[in-house]
């Protein structure tokens, strides 16, 4: 076998095993003890047969270089060690030779490296593809620079400081690179999934709203200074909740010169981007509006001149804006006789949240904007094939969990659910049905969650949290309520309990207790009637393009709810996924610290656990790594048969199975390296096919 490993490959030879189903031992220990053993020698990838395991180093190891990048074009999985790169080339390579779309499935929890191992996919697609000598054109380098420079326009609008990590994505992506007849890019179009909005007015101690705000903040030019009132963060409500304000090792100003370059390549104009500064600044403002106690329960805004800066930056006539925020419009109604309108005033609370609700609609909204306005750059009316990168917010717990991490976990069951389906139980089934001998395995099978949190029948979680919406569409006091008391009837599902006014999931990674109160407020997810008439007043096209909704005014439909609006694209994402030939990559975080060096024993093998390596690495050992029809295997490898048994024209005389069989004799394959299925012949070891691969070639 051609095995040239390069230099580098040396040192990191002998450190533990690359592909731990070769374990000596498939326990827990063992698969920690290896990941451990490389850990400590900077390896940071490990294989079980073609999926990929990846532990974060938290520090910069010499292992992307531009030479390493080459040393895997054209190589098989086991040729050189495990490696993004490694199933970045077998997803491009297998995208050209099946001509198949394929997609990289990439998981683990928050701060476990997902985002950093799509941009390395990405970066090798990028480079590989349209090599020296073929018909790159000038085309296909525009799209190639537009591919990359979204990562950090998007990371600047989605990524914040986290506990977790001080880059987490705050929304899920699925980015599908489109390919043309040659094989270079063309296109591409991101998929983007609930952003967390509540991050814009309100974030945990020690975490930051999202990066543009503190980039802009930090960078804004005198003009835009002067234009937008943008001055430091401190100055800014809304930037302050999590008393932090910078990153270590982060120099704000320098990234926002990557975002307006970032805007720049992809080709937002110099109006586009002013219109999106003036509605940051907008945002910015809006929180800086605070309201003062009235008797009576009401409110008012106690420092005009910030409500007409307001005014001015999103171009609504400020008696209107004031309105809209200290009163709530209602209507008499009779029967189904509409009558006379009036406004209700509203509390300080109340107000608090309905201007609150204004600026996350507002940043919602300009964060879609921004993905279809990505889109339009890379459009690509050909249907050529795909790859998909999938890059989701990783599984969090935190001390108080609500709506946001309830999607969030739910997306990574999803996830799961897809992971077992291909790599477990498919492969079972395969065994079974074309009567190939092995020990089936005992796996964890999360299908249970994911049917507790979307059934219908019996209702799950987002059901029940839909009924609520429902019912309390009118009056939304005592939601809350209704929402404890109706959900118990989930406690039939034993991965489900409730705990006073919180309910408790059992997550394939790890209990979580989810707060009640606040759940429908965030599922309804509805712009009040008041904000979205004053959003449609505005002299700004931009911010009326954002809002095109149609006013309900007899508010007699239930608008679409956020869990069902996510529940809808789980569906469309599992689908598309299952329609590829996935790759996955695992990635795991050695410690809570987001250190370098630091390898916590316990979290690893929290993780280890809760992703079934374990029962990744036996159906792999008992299974079988490689699989064909026999006709497919006898057109590949019939050169390697004894000659007699071919007619003059070289075509075999007997059926295809016999062919295999003559094929496998010649080349003296052990009996246990193989089974032969109803249609298809089994090959257990790679390390065979490429000697088969080998003997072929130099026939
Ligand atoms: P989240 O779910 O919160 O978005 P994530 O899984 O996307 O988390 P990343 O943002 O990719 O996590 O990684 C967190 C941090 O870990 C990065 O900002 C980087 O500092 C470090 N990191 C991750 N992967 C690598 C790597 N391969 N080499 C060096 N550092 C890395
Ligand atoms: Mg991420």
């Amino acid at each position: 076998m051609a095995n040239k490993k390069p230099e580098w490959n040396n040192a990191m030879k002998n450190e533990g095993l690359d592909d731990m189903t070769l374990l000596s031992k498939v326990t827990n220990d063992q698969i920690l003890d290896n990941l451990k053993k490389r850990f400590e020698k900077d390896i940071i990838y490990t294989s079980i047969g073609d999926v990929l395991i990846a532990v974060n180093p938290f520090k910069q190891i010499p292992i992307y270089t531009d030479e390493i990048l080459e040393d895997y074009v054209g190589k098989s999985r086991i040729e050189l060690p495990p490696h993004v790169f490694s199933v970045a080339e077998q997803t491009y390579r297998s995208m050209i030779n099946e001509k198949e779309n394929q997609c990289v499935i990439i998981s683990g929890e928050s701060g476990a490296g997902k985002t950093e191992t799509a941009k390395l996919i990405m970066r090798y697609i990028a480079q590989v593809s349209g090599e020296k000598g073929s018909t790159s054109n000038k085309k296909v380098e525009h799209i190639k620079s537009i591919i990359l420079e979204t990562n950090p326009l998007l990371e600047a609008f989605g990524n914040a400081k986290t506990l977790r990590n001080n880059n987490s994505s705050r929304f899920g992506k699925y980015f599908e690179i489109q390919f043309n007849k040659t094989n270079e890019p063309e296109g591409g179009k991101i998929t983007n999934y609930l952003l967390e909005k509540s991050r814009v007015t309100w974030q945990l101690n020690g975490e930051r709203n999202f990066h543009i705000f503190y980039q802009f903040c930090k960078g804004a030019t005198k003009k835009e200074q002067d234009e937008f009132g943008i001055y430091g963060p401190e100055n800014f409500a809304y930037l302050a909740k999590g008393n932090t304000l910078d990153i270590d090792g982060v120099d704000d100003v320098e990234e926002f010169q990557l975002t307006r370059n970032a805007m720049n390549v992809i080709g937002i104009t110099a109006q586009e981007q002013h219109n999106i500064f003036k509605l940051l600044a907008a945002i910015l403002w809006i929180g800086n509006i605070e309201f003062k106690e009235l008797p009576g329960d009401k409110s008012q805004v106690s420092d005009q001149s910030v409500l007409d800066f307001v005014s001015q930056l999103i171009e609504v006539p400020n008696n209107f804006l004031k309105t809209a925020l200290e009163f709530r419009q209602m209507e008499t109604r009779h029967g189904n006789q509409r009558g006379t309108q009036y406004n209700v005033p509203l509390n300080k609370t109340q107000a608090q949240s309905g201007r609150d609700a204004l600026a996350k609609a507002i940043y919602d909204r300009l964060f879609n904007w921004l993905v279809l306005r990505i889109n339009k750059a890379m459009e690509n009316p050909n249907k050529g094939l795909l790859i998909g990168v999938l890059d989701i917010y990783g599984f969090e717990v935190f001390d108080k969990n609500g709506f946001d991490q309830m999607v969030i976990n739910y997306i990574n069951e999803k996830l799961q659910q897809i992971f077992i389906e291909f790599t477990l139980k498919m492969e079972q089934e395969e065994y079974v049905r074309e009567g190939i001998k092995w020990e089936p395995i005992q796996y964890f099978d999360n299908k249970i969650v994911c049917e507790l949190i979307e059934g219908k029948n019996p209702p799950g979680i987002f059901s029940i949290l839909d009924d609520v919406c429902r019912a309390v569409h009118s009056q939304s006091e005592g939601a809350d309520q209704s929402l404890i008391q109706r959900i118990a009837v989930c406690k039939a599902n034993p991965h489900f309990d409730t705990r006073g006014n919180a309910f408790c999931v059992k997550h394939y990674a790890g209990d979580v207790t989810y707060e009640g109160p606040g759940m429908i407020e965030k599922n309804k997810d509805t712009l009040l009637k008041d904000h979205l008439e004053i959003l449609q007043m505005s002299g700004n096209s931009f911010l009326t393009a954002l809002f095109p909704d149609e006013i309900d005014q007899d508010s007699k439909k239930l608008p679409t709810t956020a869990g069902f609006k996510i529940k809808t694209q789980a569906a469309e994402l599992v689908s598309t996924l299952m329609k590829s030939t996935p790759h996955y990559i695992r990635c795991l975080k050695p410690n809570d610290v987001k250190k370098p060096n630091v390898f916590e024993g316990p979290r690893v093998m929290h993780q280890i656990k809760y992703l079934g390596l374990l029962d990744n690495i036996k159906v792999r050992r008992a299974g079988f790594a490689y699989r064909t029809l026999f006709q497919k295997f006898l057109e590949r490898y019939y050169l390697l048969s004894d000659k007699t048994c071919y007619a003059a024209n070289m075509i075999w005389k007997g059926d295809p199975l016999s062919g295999c069989r003559a094929i496998l004799a010649s080349q003296n394959v052990d009996a246990t390296h193989f089974q032969i299925g109803k249609s298809k012949i089994f090959i257990r070891y790679p390390e065979m096919l490429f000697s088969l691969e080998e003997t072929r070639e130099r026939y």
